[in-house]
């Protein structure tokens, strides 16, 4: 197991949904246009007569439990430090982690035919770069490090405020939370609504 244990932290109270995050993180990865590794959806949460609307970012979870790396034919799909990633040398497009993905995170890359996502931004995190997405957030709503190390920001947020993660009936053990919201709110079920990783 590795010693490090990367988790993003995202505050629902702090994020305005600009988008900054989504643009950088297009920017850094050359997503190709009219894919999304990382989007901001307007979610509506909360049960009548206390409906909120909330933005809530979205992106890989790294799932410790992934089924996308359970499903993988070849190994493409495998952990690294915590993290989910994808060899495109192994990759055979054969699609079968897009099906298994419960978060729709993934897309089939309309070039290289490989399969694509968010990867925590691993090659700046691994340098100890924060990932593109967080080092452009104008409100400061997102944060990343090593939920293993107890002086981190991830850690302390952890440990002091309540959180929740997205879809956590489907037992993947996601490593992307969410603050600022009660879970009374409803924002883990947003997880099971959600249905669009691509906006062409
Ligand atoms: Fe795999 Fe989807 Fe979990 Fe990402 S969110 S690790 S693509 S199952
Ligand atoms: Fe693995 Fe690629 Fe098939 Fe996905 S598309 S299951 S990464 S070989």
């Amino acid at each position: 197991m590795s010693d490090t244990q990367y988790v993003m932290v995202i505050d629902l109270v702090k994020c305005i949904g600009c988008h900054a995050c989504t643009v950088a993180c297009q920017i850094e990865n050359d997503v190709p246009k009219g894919f999304r590794r990382s989007m901001v959806i307007d979610a509506e949460v909360g049960q009548f007569p206390t409906v909120h609307s909330v933005k809530l970012p979205r992106l890989c979870n790294h799932c410790a439990d992934a089924p996308c790396e359970k499903v993988c034919p070849t190994g493409a799909t495998y952990h690294l430090d915590s993290t989910i990633q994808v060899d495109e040398a192994k990759c055979i497009g054969c699609e079968k982690c897009i099906a298994a993905c419960p978060y729709k995170a993934r897309f089939m890359h309309p070039v290289s035919h490989k399969a694509s996502k968010c990867t925590f931004c691993y090659h700046r995190a691994s340098s100890g770069l924060m990932p593109a997405c967080i080092s452009t957030c104008v409100a400061q709503a997102r944060y990343f490090g090593d939920a293993r190390n107890p002086g981190s920001d991830v850690s302390r947020m952890l440990a002091t405020r309540p959180h929740q993660v997205l879809s956590p009936g489907s037992g993947t053990r996601p490593n992307v939370y969410y603050v600022g919201r009660s879970p009374e709110d409803g924002v883990a079920a947003v997880g099971d609504a959600w249905t669009h990783s691509t906006h062409k």
